[in-house]
């Protein structure tokens, strides 16, 4: 390794770091950020040709803007080919796949060793010691229907759903990814299309509210038997978490998955009463996206606790536990802005009292 290249290549980043020949990613680290699927087939592909890239160029793969995008000689490099090998794609549905499986390789590469493997925090702020897990009544079952792009980010709220809930409860499935895509779909089928929703917060979409889409659903059949703990029997609700201008996309795919396999126009949209407001207390940073996911996750749980029929699961308390693990992530953000020597905007924001 050559250390004075090193520095002639991080003029696009402040916290560039190299490391070369980069390992192809196994099915432990894979899983190991909170994913359940098998390494997904075109993210191995795109580290293979990475790495066949860094030997082609001479240039040393390097990784900056917090450590999820190439930077110096080789992302000139590796631009140049990415560009020519998503325009000779055929369809739509291979460039969106590439894309995906770009971001996520990249991502994935350049967060090694860095990042908190569960938290997605930088290790030196890792908040995993502060949370407290607690399990989700089992007939509820959420999706974290991901961008790319919020994959292994530090503000990301979808993953604090399964470090409180687990995998199992609360499960990442990726735009994009097809093992992720067809597991979700599979498991959404065994369900049936009456147990599954869509958590949108776009007041153009068709939704109905918790109570018109719930209040009618009755338990009573599957306590009798709790022995039917499989998929079958669970309520499946998909939370879109991407940032506003991804998420009108990643919905048009998922209405058109919904549509081939159940040949119905529309997926069954749910809409918040408490949705506006508590996304807005819950965005204390300037990066904070409008669609707040785990905001959205409370906000269901505390409507659904409201209804009769629901009111015996503890739902309060589990939606109590992640407006808990929102916290400690606001914290750990904080310190380490106040650690990195940044301001701290809308610092009233972060009282416990708003929530
Ligand atoms: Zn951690």
């Amino acid at each position: 390794m050559d250390s004075s290249k090193l520095f002639s290549t991080t003029n696009a980043s402040r916290e560039s770091h190299k490391v070369s020949g980069k390992a192809a990613i196994s099915l432990e680290e894979w899983r190991g950020w909170g994913t359940t699927s098998t390494v997904p087939a075109i993210v191995t592909q795109v580290v293979h040709d990475l790495n066949l890239l860094e030997k082609d160029v001479d240039a040393d793969m390097v990784f900056g803007g917090n450590h999820g995008k190439l930077s110096g000689d080789f992302k000139v490099q590796e631009d140049k080919k990415h560009r020519a090998k998503y325009q000779s794609l055929g369809d739509s549905q291979q460039k969106l796949q590439f894309f995906s499986a770009r971001q996520i390789a990249c991502r994935v590469l350049g967060s090694r060793g860095y990042l908190c493997q569960k938290c997605w925090l930088p290790a030196d702020d890792c908040m995993c010691s502060k949370l407290i897990t607690c399990p989700l009544w089992n007939r509820i079952r959420f999706w974290l229907y991901m961008h790319p792009k919020d994959f292994l980010r530090q503000n990301n709220t979808g993953k604090l759903l399964w470090q409180v809930f687990g995998v199992q409860a609360a499960t990442l499935c990726l735009y994009g990814i097809a093992e992720h895509e067809e597991m979700m779909w599979d498991a959404l089928k065994l369900a049936g299309k009456d147990k599954v929703w869509c958590l949108y917060p776009n007041k153009n979409a068709a939704a109905n509210s918790v109570k018109d889409s719930m209040a009618e659903l009755s338990f009573a059949h599957v306590e009798e038997h709790p022995e039917m703990t499989d998929g079958a029997h669970s309520l499946n609700f998909i939370l879109i978490d991407g940032t506003w201008s991804n998420s009108g996309a990643m919905f048009s795919r998922l209405k058109e998955r919904y549509k081939l396999m159940w040949g119905e126009e529309e997926i069954p949209c749910i809409m918040l009463n408490t949705g506006a407001s508590l996304m807005h207390k819950l965005r204390p940073q300037p990066s904070w996206d409008r669609t707040c996911t785990a905001a959205a996750a409370i906000g269901l749980l505390d409507e659904l606790h409201g209804l009769p029929n629901f009111v015996s699961y503890g739902l309060d308390k589990q939606a109590e536990a992640l407006e808990d693990a929102v916290e400690v992530l606001l914290e750990a953000l904080t310190a380490r802005r106040l650690r990195m020597g940044r301001s701290i905007t809308r610092k009233q924001r972060h009282n416990r009292d708003i929530l």
